[in-house]
């Protein structure tokens, strides 16, 4: 049997992927969506989004992916729950497996596969983020709902830096945990953290527990310089320690920078390879935010039609 040939796939199914099958089925590519294993994506795990234009009164997560989804399928889009497994997408057609059996061919690719936030790993970290208990890895997001609270950011790299001043001008006070003796972030990102007075950054420190049995209390830290440890009264606990890009299946054929990151030609979601598109997280290291990724899937579905116009294939 003939592998089934997809004149444009969509890998993966956060804001990025159902704002390019929108476009994509508009344009009758008759786009076809794996979700992946997160059908949804990241926002699937937050709760209110405040910041998604066309809600007034807000809108949480899961609902916003629903919508986007209805109104991808209102076009034709078919949404397959299932996950790539193997790609070659330098092979003309591209030619890529799902779920390690059944093989498919594609004129086009966009890849809107996203990426992941690093957690410590702690047993009360996972249990409080996922029943939205004020444990999250995104300080845009949530910050708001900690207005003139206390609370802490793990991380030293130039996101956590970035997210504690941004949370210090909402929050009574935010703690800034630091693992080392210095910070990652650039100098000038230092300075912006050193200079706000309601941070106080906790050197060489390590978090052993956050407390609270619905929603943050507290968090125990301990010096590892000294060994001595603290606990901290606070009710957000933030995460910034890094994402990683879901793009492992594409290492090698792909141009990515040294994190992952797949590179695209600036101010297009192009990639090195003809008719393969990167949209949202998977390309952009630095904005993340679903209405920046919804905007880049327009752009991978519009970059797509022109490819398969200009290539006489539709
Ligand atoms: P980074 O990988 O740069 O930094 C991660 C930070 O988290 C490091 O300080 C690291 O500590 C710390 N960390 C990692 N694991 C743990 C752990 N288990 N416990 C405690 N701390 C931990 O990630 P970022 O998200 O900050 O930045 C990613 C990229 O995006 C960077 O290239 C950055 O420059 C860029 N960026 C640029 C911005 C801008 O220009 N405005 C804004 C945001 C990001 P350690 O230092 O000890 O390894």
């Amino acid at each position: 049997m003939s592998a089934e040939h997809i004149t444009c796939l969509i890998i993966g199914s956060g804001p990025a992927g159902y704002t390019a099958a929108i476009y994509a089925a508009r344009a009758d590519l008759k786009p076809i969506m794996y979700t992946g294993l997160t059908p949804g994506g990241q926002l699937t795990e937050t709760t209110e989004v405040d910041n998604f234009p066309g809600y007034p009164k807000g809108v949480t997560g899961p609902v916003l992916m629903e919508d986007l989804k209805a109104q991808a399928e209102r076009f034709g889009t078919q949404v397959r729950f299932g996950l790539i497994t193997k790609a070659d997408l330098n092979a003309s057609p591209k030619r890529l497996v799902v779920d390690d059996t059944t093989e498919i061919t594609a004129d086009t690719v966009i890849i809107s596969t996203g990426a992941s936030a690093k957690w410590l790993g702690l047993e009360n970290e996972n249990r409080l983020r996922l029943n939205a208990g004020g444990v999250s890895a995104c300080a845009v997001c949530d910050g708001f709902f900690f207005k003139g609270q206390e609370v802490a950011i793990v991380g030293a790299g130039d996101t956590a830096a970035e997210e504690a001043t941004y949370l210090a001008k909402l929050c009574k006070k935010v703690y800034m945990i630091v693992r080392r003796g210095e910070m990652r972030a650039s100098k000038a990102m230092q300075h912006r953290v050193m200079n706000t007075p309601n941070i106080e950054v906790l050197w060489n420190s390590e978090t052993e527990d956050i407390l609270g049995k619905d929603s943050v209390e507290g968090a125990i830290i301990k010096n590892t310089a000294t060994g001595e440890k603290r606990t901290l009264t606070i009710t957000g606990f933030f995460v910034a320690i890094g994402h990683k890009p879901n793009t492992d299946i594409f290492k090698g054929q792909i141009t990515m920078d040294d994190m992952g990151y797949i590179q695209v030609v600036p101010g297009t979601s192009k990639t090195n390879i003809d008719g393969v598109f990167a949209v949202g997280d998977c390309a952009d290291k630095t904005y993340r935010q679903a209405i920046t990724a919804a905007g880049s899937g327009c752009m991978g579905a519009l970059d797509a039609e022109r490819y398969l116009a200009s290539a006489g294939i539709h």
